[in-house]
This record gives C-alpha cells, structure tokens and sequence, in this order.
C-alpha cells in the first residue's frame, strides 16, 4: 500500500485560448492506509485528477509520487500497468460476458487465474465485499446494482494494488443501497489497509466514509481536512455552504464574541474585530414558541428532523434552521430564534481559497 503525493499537478484540456485547466495546481497527500474523498461539484475537475493519478493522463507540469517512487513528473511517466492501481469507475465497471469470478479475477496473473490460488482469492474476495460464494458463478445482470459495485471493488481488490481509485462509485445507486453499499465498501477498504482515493459531489457520501476530505473547487484543492475539521472550520462561507449547509449572515467581531441581528456567540477561533460574516449550522439556530422575530416560510420534514426556513422580521434575511422532526412550527407561525455557538468568522470580503 502507498502513500500518494500530488505537488502542483497541472492538467489541461486543449490548447491556447481554448485551453480548459480542468486540474489547476493541486496539491494533495494522500496517506498511506487512508481512504480520502475529493468532493466537489460536478465539472470541478475530479475524473480528470483520477485519472492523472492512475497513469490514463500525464500532467503538464507537477509530480505524482507513489511513497518516494515518481510516478509522473518532469521527463518520467510510468504507465498505468506499472503502478499496480485499481480502478473502479463510475459505471459499466464490470465485463458482461464474463462471470462474477471471471471479472473479479481479471485482474491476476494469467497463470494464477485459472489455478486453485486463483479460486480462492475470488472466494476471498467475495467474503470481504460481504458477498455469497456461490455468486461467483453469476453474471454481472443476475446481480443488483451494488452487487455489482461490490464486483468492482473485489476486481480491484484482487491484485492487491497499491492504491484503489474509485470514481462516484455509488452514484448510481438508490439512497438507502447507496448507504449500506458504501459502508461495506469503506469497511473492505479498512480491513485489507488499502490506500484509496474517491472522488464524489455527495458531501454526506464523503464526510461519512472517508478519514480526510479533500474539497475541489474549479481545478483547485482548496482544503483538506478530517470530516469533523472540514465540518467545525471550512476554509470560507461557500465551503461551509457546500459541506454540511449554512446560512452566512453579517456580524461584528469584538474580542471573542461576535455579534449579529438576532442574537449573540462565542468564536469558534480567534478572528480581528470589526465587521465580519459568521457561518450558522442550521442545527446552531434555535427555535423558541416564545418571543416573536421570526416567520416561518417554509418546513421541510424529514421524520427524524426538519429543515426550517426562517425569515427575519421585519424583512431580514433567510436562515435555515434543523429542528427534531415533530418538534417543527408550521408554515406562516411566528417563532423567536437564538443560536447555540460557537460560531465561525470571516472576513467581510471573502478569500475565494483560490490562488
Ligand atoms: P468532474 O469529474 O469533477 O465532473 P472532470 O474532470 O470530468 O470533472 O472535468 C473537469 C473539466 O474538464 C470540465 O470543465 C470538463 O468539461 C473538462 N473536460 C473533461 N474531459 C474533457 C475532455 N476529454 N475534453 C475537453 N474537456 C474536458
Ligand atoms: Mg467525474
């Protein structure tokens, strides 16, 4: 298994004016044994970074580094056979025509393939992605779509490759198979040690799986952080936005608290005094029956909570708070709110993260 290392990775598509930068610079270590997930939204740049990773592009400048071995760099570009990577794309992962245990060893030494060895890393493989045996003989159409994904992941698996490199891996699937298939997929992952890289546009899909996230954002790794650290200090509002919700409203800043419309917190971090915008979790904004500053617009219910959207009155701003499912107002009631802290602030202009 190998630590992964980018240092400046630049990918273009196209040339000149035309040219699209669909990787811009990005820096990025991935340690070894960790599962990172790159997030952003779609067009970010994510298949493009994999696939310099895995040896099907070469950058135009930077280095790719497998432990201390340069695997992309200045004047040397190992090909993808070399560097021992799995790859699990985004869909059509597996060969129709052949059975579960053909695609799942595909990947081993012809010689092996067909031998007893062989047949015991398929039924190895089988048991780690939480799979019956006797679905070695199937094919990929017998098989549900995280079944399949499953088949993947053990195909990749098989040759005990230095890095797994997954690309929206769960994408295709319905939302509670895509829960229960990620799980066991992060789980297989843990228990064989194997480094891996996902990229994926799902913030929950990335802060529930992964050990660190990385989050892109026009070419660029903007931040990268365990999933609680990216949660509690994103690097600007709009990564706030984008991982976990938020509301940004204005504040001031004066010594360790900052002050704002509707109420009052403590910092979560030092930040200068004067004017500021502080991040609000929409599990951080209280709903009082009691004293009257808000109208509810508008409740989505979920069962096990609720989003509320709040305006300030008399004409404020819109927030967005998370309250236990049964516990929501009705559209159109009148509600006071509070904030719990502590809270996050920024600096009135934000820095974009970008360089
Ligand atoms: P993501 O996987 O995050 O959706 P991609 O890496 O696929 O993003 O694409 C990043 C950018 O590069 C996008 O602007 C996309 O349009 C562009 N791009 C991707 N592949 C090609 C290609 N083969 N030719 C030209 N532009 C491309
Ligand atoms: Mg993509």
């Amino acid at each position: 298994m190998s630590r992964v290392e980018l240092a400046e990775v630049v990918y273009a598509f196209g040339h000149g004016a035309d040219a699209v930068r669909a990787v811009d610079g990005v820096d990025l270590v991935v340690p070894e044994g960790s599962f990172t997930a790159v997030l952003g939204p779609s067009g970010c740049g994510k298949t493009t970074l994999l696939r310099l990773v895995a040896g099907f592009l070469a950058p135009q400048a930077g280095t790719i580094r497998f432990d201390d071995a340069v695997v992309a760099g200045p004047g040397r570009v190992v090909p993808p056979q070399q560097r021992r990577v799995g790859y699990v794309p985004q869909e059509g992962a597996l060969f129709p025509h052949l059975d579960v245990a053909a695609n799942i060893g595909f990947g081993l030494p012809k010689q092996q393939r067909a031998s007893a060895a062989g047949r015991d890393r398929v039924a190895e493989m089988l048991d780690l992605v939480e799979l019956p045996r006797e679905y070695a003989a199937r094919s990929p159409h017998e098989l549900s779509g995280g079944q399949q994904q499953r088949v993947a992941l053990a195909r990749a698996l098989a040759p005990e490759p230095s890095v797994v490199l997954l690309d929206e891996p769960f994408s295709s699937l319905d939302a509670s198979l895509r829960t229960t298939t990620g799980r066991a997929v992060a789980h297989a992952l843990q228990a064989t040690g194997t480094t891996a890289v996902m990229v994926t546009h799902d913030q929950d899909e990335a802060l529930s799986l992964a050990d660190q996230v990385a989050v892109m954002r026009l070419g660029h790794v903007i931040q990268t952080d365990a999933p609680r650290d990216l949660y509690r200090a994103p690097v600007d509002p709009e990564v706030g936005a984008f991982v976990g919700g938020a509301t940004v409203v204005e504040a001031r800043v004066e010594g360790d608290r900052a002050t704002f419309a509707f109420g009052s917190a403590p910092l979560a971090a030092p930040a200068p005094d004067g004017e500021a915008r502080v991040l609000l979790r929409p599990e951080q904004i209280l709903v009082h029956r009691s004293e009257v500053g808000a109208r509810v617009e508008q409740v989505h219910f979920y069962g096990h909570d609720a989003a509320v959207r709040l305006r300030l009155l008399p004409d404020g701003p819109a927030l967005v708070a998370r309250v236990p499912g049964l516990d929501a107002p009705e559209p159109g009631s009148e509600v006071g709110i509070g904030v719990t802290g502590p809270v996050v602030a920024y600096p009135t202009t934000s820095p974009t993260g970008v360089r």
